[in-house]
């Protein structure tokens, strides 16, 4: 800026020289012009005086004349002339300044002289014999005079540039010190002269204006960031360059990146063939899901361009978790499977035995024995059809559901109570053991969570076994229902898999030893509706420990 002012400055100084030079050297060279006329014409004057009066001798006995001169008789002849030689001389009769004198009385003209090869100013004069005298002097030497003067003027002109030059640096650091000083923070604190106030002023609004706006947009973000930061789902914006110009900490958690990745390729986060088609789609403007694996997660992945005046300028990527979804899919598919199943067997058996009886062979001893099937494989089945619908009931629950004090001793003495017939028929002795333990709970489910352990502790057990039930509280203070028993035990890698629906360790022999595959798939539900935990610890032929921390 200062250097601007400078050369603007400095043009301006030139510029009023220059034409102050041209209007200088035009008023002398007027001036001039007039003087050496009137010097002519007083030379002219004299000298045709002088010949008038002595007429040859008078031109001859001039000396140290810096004009020229010319006499010319009336016919054209040249009869004298200073600087050149008369013989040589042409007749003068048709030079326009003779011409005119002839014509009358005086003449001038300007013009080039072939004689002595010069531009020349002729004046002449008509005598009173008719003869002309004429006089004339080089044009150029007006502009020798002028050139002459060029010398002062240039010195003049140096100083002038270089005074003009020094006013105009003082001139520009005095414009632009208060400018290069200005406090931009806090420019009404700036002093400054009279014409920036205005400026200032402007300044000062415009910060108003820069500080409400980075306010707003700050705003903005961090209500933007809350929004996506507690997004379950990954979120993601890219470029039309699929550069990720922002995304949540979810989207980091489900692609399993542990770095920011604004700025990369989103390909960077995925790089199967689904994601980078999805991708390749959405920035085509073309709307699309997918469902991909990430690790041990399945993700749904939606990617919807983004449009900015009809053209894509990126697209936005939501990412969801549904490995849950999926587990429960498939397991709900698993499940209704095994219900068709587990359904099937009984009642083919039941069918089989109708239709055996309704053909008429079997004797009306053997009519008892045959109804004795049916009605065991009825009550299976119901059995069965009730665990579903505890299995359902369950799966439906929440835990908002209503609870109540349940004591778990009371609890287990009454699962003992009822399961005594059973076990004396099983040869296994049961025991409780412990101390009044009262939860809050849904005691229907938690009796029966009780009942399928001590059955199981008695269906998996061996002849002269023990069950032993013991209810207290653990070191961390919670109560706790235990199962103990001198069974059959389950093998380390089995242990996970007893909790799912209609799994039994051992298949062929299931028939025979009942139950549904769904008794701990009902504690485990139920664990989970009152949030306790089941731990298992088993060795086989040595039996089985099942403890559940309410
Ligand atoms: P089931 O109705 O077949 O008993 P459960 O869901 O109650 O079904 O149990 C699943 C499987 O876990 C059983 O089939 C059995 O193989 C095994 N199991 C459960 N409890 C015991 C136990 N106390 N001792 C040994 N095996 C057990």
């Amino acid at each position: 800026m200062t250097k601007r002012i400078f050369k603007n400055t400095m043009l301006i100084i030139l510029l009023v020289l220059v034409l102050c030079g041209v209007f200088i050297i035009g008023v002398l060279y007027k001036y001039y012009n007039s003087e050496i006329t009137d010097e002519m014409y007083n030379e002219i004057s004299f000298i045709s005086a002088g010949v008038e009066t002595e007429g040859m001798d008078y031109l001859n006995n001039l000396d140290d004349v810096k004009i020229r001169i010319t006499w010319v008789d009336k016919d054209g002849t040249v009869l004298f002339d200073n600087q050149a030689d008369v013989s040589t001389m042409d007749n003068h009769r048709d030079r326009e300044e003779i011409k005119a004198a002839l014509a009358s009385s005086t003449g001038k003209s300007v013009r080039y002289s072939y004689t002595l090869s010069e531009k020349q100013v002729y004046h002449a004069k008509r005598l009173s014999d008719g003869t002309i005298i004429r006089i004339s002097f080089v044009q150029n030497s007006i502009w020798k005079i002028m050139f002459g003067m060029i010398q002062p003027l240039l010195i003049i002109v140096i100083l002038a540039i270089a005074v003009g030059g020094a006013l105009a640096y003082r001139l520009s650091r005095q414009i632009i010190e208060p400018l290069d000083n200005i406090n931009l923070d806090n420019p009404a604190d700036t002093e400054v002269y009279e014409e920036m106030a205005p400026f200032v002023r402007k300044i000062v609004h415009q910060n108003q204006q820069i500080k409400d706006t980075v306010a707003a947009l700050k705003a903005q973000k961090e209500e933007f960031t809350l929004i996506t930061e507690n997004m379950q789902e990954g979120f993601i914006v890219i470029d039309k360059s699929a550069v990720v110009l922002s995304h949540n900490t979810s989207a980091l958690k489900l692609f399993g990146v542990s770095h920011r990745a604004e700025q990369k390729s989103v390909l960077v986060l995925n790089r199967t063939k689904e994601f980078e088609t999805g991708v390749k789609l959405a920035l085509e403007g073309r709307h699309n899901e997918r469902a991909i694996t990430i690790g041990e997660k399945v993700c749904n992945i939606y990617l919807n361009p983004v449009f900015d005046k009809e053209k894509v300028a990126g697209a936005i990527i939501v990412v969801t978790d549904v490995t849950e979804k999926e587990k429960r899919e498939h397991l709900r598919r698993e499940f209704s499977a095994n219900v068709s199943h587990e359904l099937k067997t009984p009642l083919t058996s039941i069918s089989g035995i109708a239709e055996i009886i309704k053909t008429g062979i079997v004797e009306s001893k053997d009519v008892p024995e045959f109804a004795g099937k049916i009605h065991k494989e009825a009550s299976r089945l119901i059995t069965l059809v009730e665990d579903i619908i505890k299995v359902s009931q369950l799966d439906e629950a929440d835990s908002a559901v209503e609870k109540e004090k349940v004591n778990l001793y009371e609890l287990c003495r009454e699962v003992v109570e009822q399961l005594e017939p059973v076990a004396k028929l099983k040869d296994v002795s049961l025991s409780v053991m412990g101390n009044d333990m009262v939860i809050m709970g849904v005691k229907p489910i938690i009796r029966e969570m009780i009942f399928n352990l001590c059955d199981n502790a008695i269906k998996y057990n061996k002849p002269q076994g023990q069950v032993n039930i013991k209810v207290d509280l653990d070191n961390n203070r919670r109560s706790f229902v235990e199962v103990k028993d001198t069974g059959i035990g389950i093998a380390l890698d089995q242990q996970d898999r007893i909790f799912e629906r209609f799994y039994r360790v051992d298949k062929s022999h299931s028939k025979e030893i009942g139950g549904t595959g769904l008794g701990l798939s009902i504690v485990k539900h139920g664990a989970i509706l009152h949030s306790a935990d089941i731990a298992v610890e088993s060795e086989l032929d040595h039996g089985t420990n099942i403890r559940v921390t309410f």
